[in-house]
């Protein structure tokens, strides 16, 4: 026992250099000034959570249409509510945007899946994301505490939340589609020249959710002279916002799917491009790599997974 008693401190020293460690790793930002309120009624929320629970992986509709926020899951301060994809303030600094998975949000796999939709962006585009770094000034943070799958358009300053419910909302494609968000992306259907591809059939909405599907203005939004892209992950799905089952939303050609939940499309990614190329351009050269504190948080995630 008095051996015991010796090693006490012994361990203590130990386990303090343990968490000393782990938080060298990852440095917890302070809260976000975005997203950090629960943006939905306690009623509202569970309705949110219950029907996106419920959606398996062949759903018509995507879980980010039900989280019940501006046209689903875009989280917007009414005052910036006209701002566009062309507002430059709202893109991330050398096109790096420093990130932070709340580890008691979500489990080992879930982490995971949040990792992979990351790296889906390295191999695919010019955007790195790396661990916050105290001293950060804008970052994204992973969360699952709120109903819903949504973030913020473009960068913000002070920290921005992307929710990902739990359960419905921590898959792939849901997590590539929010993070073009908080990259600064809106939805294709939502650009002014859809009615030349698109015909919204207003009869079938849900009464009091037409404003879901307004056009922006093209001094707001640019596709970057990239043509109308109806396989984009940010395209509506053909029944958005139903109010019987049956389509708001046609294609004017035939033999094309609206929207998808894989990843990102050739356009998408084409798009992201001629947003950022200027801005990535501007990163180190020794910056161009995956970034090492992603790489790490990858693999030793992927070590306890597989
Ligand atoms: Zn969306």
């Amino acid at each position: 026992m008095v051996v015991f008693r010796r090693l006490i401190p012994l361990i203590l020293a130990v386990t303090s250099l343990v968490v000393d460690c782990s938080d060298e790793r990852r440095h917890r930002p302070p809260v976000a000034k975005h997203g950090s309120v629960h943006p939905h009624s306690e009623d509202e929320a569970s309705r949110i959570a219950t029907r996106i629970e419920e959606l398996d992986d062949d759903a018509e509709v995507n879980p980010w249409e039900l989280s019940g926020l501006f046209e689903g899951d875009m989280l917007l301060d009414p005052k910036h509510a006209r701002n566009g994809i062309l507002n430059e303030t709202t893109r991330w600094t050398n096109g790096t945007v420093p990130y932070y998975i709340e580890e008691d949000d979500f489990t080992d796999e879930e982490e995971l899946v949040i990792l992979k939709s990351i790296k889906e962006y390295h191999e695919k585009t010019c955007i790195k994301f790396r661990p916050y770094q105290k001293n950060d000034t804008n970052w994204v943070v992973f969360r699952s505490n709120s109903s819903g799958c949504w973030s913020n358009v473009g960068m913000q300053s002070g920290g921005q939340t992307v929710n990902l419910q739990s359960s419905g909302c921590v898959r792939h494609g849901v997590v590539i589609h929010e993070l073009l968000h908080a990259i600064g992306f809106y939805h294709q259907q939502s650009a002014s020249n859809r009615d030349d591809y698109v015909r919204i059939l207003w009869e079938n909405i849900d009464p009091g959710h037409e404003y879901n599907f307004n056009k922006y203005n093209a001094s707001d939004v640019t596709s970057y002279g990239i043509e109308y892209d109806y396989g984009s992950i940010m395209h509506y799905s053909a029944k958005a916002f139903s109010k019987n089952t049956e389509p708001t939303i046609e294609a004017l050609q035939s033999n094309v799917t609206l929207g998808q939940r894989k990843g990102l499309s050739e356009k998408d990614i084409a798009k992201l491009q001629h947003m950022y190329q200027s801005r990535c351009s501007q990163r180190h050269e020794s910056e161009n790599s995956e970034p090492p504190g992603f790489v790490d948080q990858f693999n030793s995630m992927f070590g306890i997974i597989g």
